[in-house]
């Protein structure tokens, strides 16, 4: 577990506490076989379970949506270990994206249908397939592999069943559709229960770290265009995978998801700061950090820093407030205001 060290793909850097517009969350009994109580939210057909610390990574929230013909989960984070039946009893698992942190629950539903968006699923049917997702060097996946074997339980779903925007799923009196809001990965999406008018937003999570863009499937220029999209969705109840949980007010959201998006702009203006020292590469850049402390260290922050970084310099670039200099064939381009 990585309690004390700060989150990766699905991170923030302040502890919050959870918010629900509905007061604190309910508490339920637990069931044969479990160790521990898991806070809950309940409405209709849906039921949240908070993980740890109120989702925060590496768990999430589980989300459960039960019709009259079936059960769905959206996404399986690792509090999905301790819900016991209400795991076992899913029909289909519907992955709102590909990261470890929301697969964790995958290895008890053997005889659930997976189905996740057609740009993420090859990262979910393979080792490679998730390989390619990340992009991370060689030894990096190696140290990764060993740690979500370890700790979230990482097995690899080659039947995974590939979905597209728009698709729905009648569950019996409730219906799940998917949104494409792709940026965090290529095939992420948000899954909207009607007629409830209740989105999960998954790793849109709101948190004070903002927008993670930092995978080799990830895209800034998505992201900026999903944030403007999910704000215009038809919803009054958003669930969040990470440590927001649930809101259902329509202008904390509108405040919260201005916040998240602030935090691109941010980021852009400290990176324009860094600029103000001189030409630099990439490489120098990353070293600096943009997102995160100089001092944490994981497999992938050098990597998501990089991609993160360069992202930001396209868009620069594009706006003409920054250039590249190439000062010999061979060289590293440095970057200058
Ligand atoms: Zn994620």
């Amino acid at each position: 577990m990585r309690v004390s060290l700060l989150p990766a793909r699905c991170p923030m850097l302040h502890d919050e506490p959870l918010k629900t517009d509905s007061g604190p969350p309910e508490t339920v009994a637990p069931l044969a076989g479990m160790s521990e109580h898991v806070p809950t939210w309940h409405h209709g057909p849906v039921t949240v379970y908070f993980g740890a610390k109120s989702g925060k990574y590496p768990d999430g929230n589980q989300v459960v949506v039960r019709g009259s013909d079936s059960t769905a989960v959206f996404d399986t984070p690792q509090v999905a270990n301790r819900i016991g039946a209400v795991l076992d009893t899913a029909d289909i698992a519907i992955l709102s994206h590909v990261h470890e942190d929301h697969m964790a629950g995958l290895h008890r539903l053997a005889r659930a249908e997976v189905h996740v968006h057609e740009a993420d699923v090859e990262a979910a049917r393979s080792w490679e397939g998730l390989c390619r997702h990340y992009g991370y060097e060689p030894a990096q996946l190696q140290a990764l592999k060993a740690k979500i074997e370890a700790e979230f339980h990482y097995v690899s779903r080659p039947d995974a069943v590939a979905y597209v925007e728009g698709r729905t799923w009648d569950l019996g009196g409730v219906r799940v559709r998917a949104v494409h809001l792709p940026g965090h990965t290529a095939g992420h999406s948000a899954l909207m229960i009607e007629p409830h008018g209740i989105a999960f937003i998954g790793d849109i999570d709101l948190t004070g770290f903002g927008p993670y863009y930092g995978d080799a499937s990830s895209s800034l220029s998505a992201f900026r265009q999903s944030i403007a999209r999910l704000a215009q969705l038809p919803a009054s109840v958003w669930i969040t995978s990470h440590h927001k949980g649930v809101i259902t007010d329509r202008a904390a959201f509108d405040d919260a998801l201005s916040r998240y998006a602030a935090r691109i702009d941010e980021r852009e203006q400290r990176l324009l700061k860094m600029l103000d020292d001189g030409p630099q590469t990439v490489d120098q850049l990353a070293r600096r950090r943009l997102l995160y402390p100089v001092d944490y260290d994981e497999v992938w922050v050098e990597f998501a820093e990089r991609r993160s970084i360069e992202q930001h310099l396209l868009e620069l670039r594009a706006a003409a407030r920054v250039t590249a200099i190439a000062d010999a064939p061979g060289e590293a381009i440095r970057y200058t205001r």
